[in-house]
């Protein structure tokens, strides 16, 4: 906030959601008392069993952010060689697989979403690839039926990018449901946040057990080690700031499907391409608003900017136009990347606000 008063500006893209202040005290100071700061702790269960409750997941391991748990993700699947993924999205997706010592191979985007383009993947697909990693982006579910055909046709595993999709379901089942293993981020940007932090979860039993094994630095026991390891733990600390927000989580669902409805309202009659705020699968945790040209969106961008409104490019650029690892070409998605700005989302962000924040885009359109 502090930061958004020196840059004058009113209303941020997004701001994390505060939880009363009593209720995050009265959990703090039972870690205060406990004196257990980290290492699998009292909090850190009381938030897994939290999130597994809500999100209707049987098992699920807590980690330091969203970025880990895709590296534990890659890690535990043994990915190697190539990986299918999407140049839409933000750049941990990709920079993860590379850190990993994978090579991307970009697939472009559906013709009418965001969403990697299931009927693009087997054209892609060569004895080097192992895997698919793709992401829910803004939280809208990927085709997760047919791309688990495709990769059950050639052994294929699949990771789901979830740090966008709390909240959002396929057939009303979670999400993170799907695919070998699905990641969430927790970070104070996101819908559901801990300040840091993020979780992993799977179906399998043997690739949590292998996955909370790696995230304490691949101990088996005080003094064995099963398989190499890093620390990808979170603290009791970012646990009690999480529990407290989970307490609101419905409220800050319904909050934010009610705000596109108000984006909606307002923008409906205008030539921008829109989410689709009907869809009952969505959380709702961004509003995109797709324009006719690029000049037109990086226009509206500085004009918000100069009202005091800030929105972003997510994602520019597409990332299969990143130099560090540049890879196939993807026409909708570097085309899409170009003309697209996610507008202010975050809890306290009024009807009122809204209505101004339209305004200033219809002006410029
Ligand atoms: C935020 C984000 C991440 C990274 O999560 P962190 O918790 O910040 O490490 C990964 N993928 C996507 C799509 C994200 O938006």
């Amino acid at each position: 906030m502090t930061q958004a008063i020196l840059q004058n500006i009113t209303l941020p893209v997004s701001q994390p959601f505060m939880p009363p202040y009593d209720e995050l005290e009265l959990l703090l100071k039972q870690v205060y008392d406990s004196r257990w700061l980290t290492n699998d702790g009292p909090m850190l269960k009381r938030l897994e069993k939290e999130l597994m409750l809500k999100l209707g997941v049987n098992q699920l391991a807590a980690v330091t952010n969203g970025t880990i748990a895709l590296q534990l993700a890659i890690k535990t699947l043994g990915l190697k060689g190539k990986v299918i993924t999407t140049p839409f999205s933000y750049v941990a997706s990709v920079s993860s697989l590379v850190w990993e010592g994978c090579e991307p191979v970009f697939v472009d985007i559906e013709p009418n979403g965001f969403n990697i383009d299931p009927e693009k993947i087997e054209a892609a697909i060569t004895p080097e690839v192992t895997g698919i990693l793709a992401t829910h982006c803004f939280g809208i579910p990927c085709d997760v039926g047919r791309i688990q055909e495709i990769a059950d046709e050639h052994g294929l595993k699949i990771i789901y990018d979830g740090a966008h999709a709390f909240g959002s379901t396929v057939k009303g089942k979670s999400i993170f449901n799907f695919g070998d293993i699905s990641t969430c981020s927790m970070h104070a940007t996101k819908l559901m946040h801990s300040g840091e932090g993020g979780f992993v979860v799977t179906q399998k039993h043997e690739l949590l057990y292998r996955v909370k094994q790696q995230r304490s630095f691949g101990h088996s026991s005080v003094n064995s080690f099963d398989e190499v390891g890093i620390n990808g733990k979170n603290s009791e600390l970012h646990a009690a700031l999480g529990l407290a927000n989970m307490r609101h989580c419905t409220t800050i669902l319904e909050r934010r499907e009610q705000q596109c409805h108000w984006y909606q309202e307002r923008l409906g009659n205008t030539k921008l391409e829109l989410p689709d705020v009907q869809r009952s699968d969505w959380n709702f945790s961004y509003y995109p608003i797709v324009f006719s040209g690029e000049k037109e969106c990086t226009n509206t961008l500085i004009y918000l900017r100069r009202k005091g409104v800030e929105a972003r490019r997510y994602f520019h650029p597409a990332l299969n136009t990143v130099s560090l690892w540049r890879g196939q070409p993807c026409a909708r998605a570097e085309s899409v990347s170009k003309r697209v700005l996610c507008l202010p989302l975050f809890h306290e962000l009024s009807e009122d606000s809204i209505d101004f924040i339209a305004q200033l885009v219809r002006e410029c359109l």
